[in-house]
């Protein structure tokens, strides 16, 4: 294709987790005119491609290098700083947006910490039950939505995934799976599921013991059999390839995942693997989020809420940015990337803010100084993460403002200068 007209074929939607990279992009004059294969969520994150390219301070125009350097002399000058990996950026952005956290020997910390905090951790804890979406597709017989309906945040993932599409081992698609849906509260899994349960929300997890209680032979508490867990029991039991997938970012409209979801359903699926193969399968949010927990992981060690404080990464699961922020513990923030509304949202606080990014001159609150910069897989290509992570690369159909990584990698190249001519 053109510059500014044709079709490009195989670019990947970050609307949502599913990161679909079968979108063919129709571009006529400059814009964006078909996503052809995108739901309308996916539609609506390609909009028409137009984003501003503007670099401003205090509210007023200026040039991307005295932003730049007025960048630089706020961030080298702090008591404190934040780095903040926020959405849309690709992976090169964010492995950017670290080294600068380091040099200033401050924190740096991503959207996942405000939103799968506790399944982090669990991870950590415990281990994780995992599979890859392929697998899912190739092999699951049986899925089981946790208090969740992809339609409406994941519209892909029924038809790419699971439980629509024949697999390698699941030939005949939906009609080989059993779908289960287990409504938790006001959380209803798919209507056309072949077996639904109801769960009160408040004994989630007790329905959760219980069915390990009964896969294990024995009755919940010494008490009589659970009805709902002997029948998902009975389900799973029979299955040779078992999923079970809940929303782990099911945003703020939706009712918040429980603490201690994550772990009780991972200790379910290590137990089921004993007898036939399962797993855990977290439903996540779209913009590279988890490219962000990849590239701190692979740089300092840990996912998230990181301090360098000491010259040296240290994890800080208790300090997530907006606490940061909230509590006046850093006096200025560096956003990089589209700021997400609803959790991960990083409240007003006294710190000055830089933000670089999509659409930073039209933030709220508004930066003291802000530059655009293209949308990852809109306007510039890197990598990026699926839900269930696996890199993937992307294509961008579209030229545009700036590339972050390039405005990211200018503005540390200036911070270790003023950090040299300080020292
Ligand atoms: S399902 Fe998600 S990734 Fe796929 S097209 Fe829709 S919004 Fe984009």
């Amino acid at each position: 294709m053109s510059e500014t007209s044709g079709v490009m074929e195989h670019v990947t939607c970050l609307g949502c987790g599913c990161a679909c990279d079968d979108i063919a992009v129709a571009v006529r004059d400059g814009y964006i005119v078909e996503a052809r294969h995108a739901c309308p969520l996916g539609a609506a994150w390609f909009g028409d491609g137009r984003v501003p390219a503007e670099a401003r301070m205090d509210g007023a125009p200026c040039t991307m290098d005295a932003a730049l350097d007025a960048a630089a002399a706020t961030l080298t000058s702090a008591r404190r700083a934040l780095v903040y990996l926020a959405l849309d950026i690709s992976c090169e952005t964010q492995r950017a947006a670290v080294a600068i956290a380091d040099v200033l020997q401050g924190c740096v910390d991503g959207v996942s910490s405000s939103t799968v905090a506790g399944g982090i951790l669990a991870a950590q804890r415990r281990g994780r039950v995992g599979a890859t979406l392929g697998e899912i597709r190739n092999r699951a017989d049986c899925i089981v939505f946790w208090g969740t309906d992809p339609a409406t945040r994941y519209p892909r993932y029924t038809s790419r995934y699971a439980p629509d599409p024949a697999g390698l081992f699941v030939p005949n698609g939906r009609r080989g799976r059993v779908v289960v849906a287990v409504d938790i509260g006001a959380s209803r899994g798919p209507a056309d599921a072949d077996t639904r349960l109801a769960i009160a929300a408040d004994v989630e997890l007790d329905v959760i013991a219980a069915l390990r209680a009964t896969l294990a032979g024995h009755s919940a508490a010494g008490g009589a059999r659970d009805p709902r867990a002997a029948e998902l029991a009975r389900v799973l039991a029979a299955a040779h390839y078992a999923v079970i997938v809940y929303d782990a970012e099911p945003g703020a409209a939706q009712p918040a995942s429980p603490l201690g979801r994550s772990e009780a359903l991972t200790a379910l699926g290590q137990q089921l693997n004993a007898t036939i193969r399962a797993a855990i399968t977290p439903l996540r949010g779209g913009g590279n989020r988890l490219g962000a927990e990849a590239v701190l992981a692979w740089q300092t060690g840990f996912p998230m809420t990181v301090d360098f404080s000491r010259g040296y990464p240290r994890y800080r699961p208790d300090d997530n940015a907006p606490d940061l922020v909230r509590s006046g513990a850093v006096d200025a923030v560096l956003v990089i990337g589209a700021a997400p509304a609803g959790d991960g949202a990083l409240p007003a606080g006294d710190a000055r803010r830089i933000v670089i990014g999509p659409r930073a001159s039209s933030a709220l609150p508004a930066p003291h100084i802000a530059i655009d910069t293209g949308v990852a897989g809109i306007h510039e290509s890197g990598l990026a993460f699926r839900m269930d992570d696996i890199p993937l690369a992307l294509r961008a159909p579209l030229p545009g403002p700036p590339v972050a990584a390039d405005v990211v990698r200018s503005l540390g190249a200036r911070v270790r200068a003023q950090r040299t001519a300080h020292a």
